[in-house]
């Protein structure tokens, strides 16, 4: 077994203090320390952005990908072996701006993995530019006089894409946020985890005593997960007061359990020499 300090590397941390990125690293090391998941059998995959940094400081098996390509690349080491705990770290302009499309699939697919999007409604890594989850009427220089479009709402493109389960953590909750990713790690099937992380450098909005005015736990008020039209209604919450937990999971078959290449054996533990691909290597002369 191994403790969430051996889950950490040697490896300087270069966050800002006081970064809610910190909160996700701890909630994520315990996670998976308290599952007793063994490091070589975990694989991250992160995007590019302050939060693809974890890859370097998490002691696991890691993949860091380019920019928005996080879902594809999760998908893939899945697929290759589906015995692995594959789970995937984006930012929000990764995953919500250049690497929208690959979300609907990876949802509608049901592929067994985890997505942990780091969500500071803020390109912070390239100094404070709008994101497509920053509140309308921000700020920044990219947005001088104040942002005209509306925010992605992440839990309602999880829904709407039918992903099989759609939660929100906050990462000020180190606590509440370790039993999330502990939850959709145990979930059969695609969970999307957004997580509201505060940038204490640039995005002076959304601070931790703005999230901690208004997060409220959805088991506390019995929300029933297994409801999309109650989770949609819920995605909507934003303002005085914003849901965390799981807004919707339900079970059903995932993407790798419909391949009868991979039903028994993952195909990384195949035997290739003797397939006999001549055949269709003559179709293409
Ligand atoms: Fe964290 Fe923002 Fe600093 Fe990036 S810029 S490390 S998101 S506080």
């Amino acid at each position: 077994m191994v403790s969430a300090k051996e889950l950490k590397t040697y490896a300087k941390i270069t966050w800002c203090p006081g970064c809610g990125n910190f909160g996700i690293y701890t909630a994520l090391r315990r996670g998976l320390a308290e599952l007793n998941l063994e490091p070589e059998s975990v694989v991250l995959v992160s995007g590019i952005g302050c939060h693809a940094k974890m890859v370097d400081y998490v002691n696991t098996n890691s993949f860091y990908v380019i920019h928005g390509r996080v879902l594809p690349v999760a998908s893939a080491i899945k697929l290759a072996n589906h015995e692995l705990t594959v789970i995937g770290h984006a930012g929000d302009g990764d995953a919500y701006g250049i690497g929208i499309g690959h979300l609907s699939h990876a949802c509608r697919r049901n592929i067994d993995i985890v997505y942990i999007v780091h969500n500071n409604m803020v390109y912070g890594l390239t100094t404070g530019q709008t994101a497509p989850t920053s509140q309308q009427g921000y700020v920044s220089k990219t947005s001088p006089f104040g942002e005209l479009a509306l925010p992605i709402n992440p839990i309602a493109q999880g829904l709407a894409s039918d992903a099989s389960m759609v939660a929100r953590g906050f990462a000020g909750d180190p606590k509440h946020l370790t039993e999330l990713i502990k939850e959709c790690i145990r979930h059969k099937g695609f969970a999307l985890l957004d997580v509201l992380q505060p940038c204490v450098t640039f995005n002076r909005i959304n601070t931790y005593r703005f999230y901690r005015e208004r997060v409220y736990k959805l088991e506390d008020e019995n929300h029933d997960y297994t409801d999309k039209m109650k989770a949609f209604q819920k995605a909507y919450e934003w303002g005085d007061r914003i849901p965390i937990g799981v807004f919707y999971k339900v079970e059903r078959p995932t993407y790798h359990e419909g391949l009868p290449q991979i039903s028994k054996v993952p195909l990384s533990r195949q035997r290739i020499e003797d397939v006999d691909i001549s055949d269709l290597i003559r179709s293409f002369t």
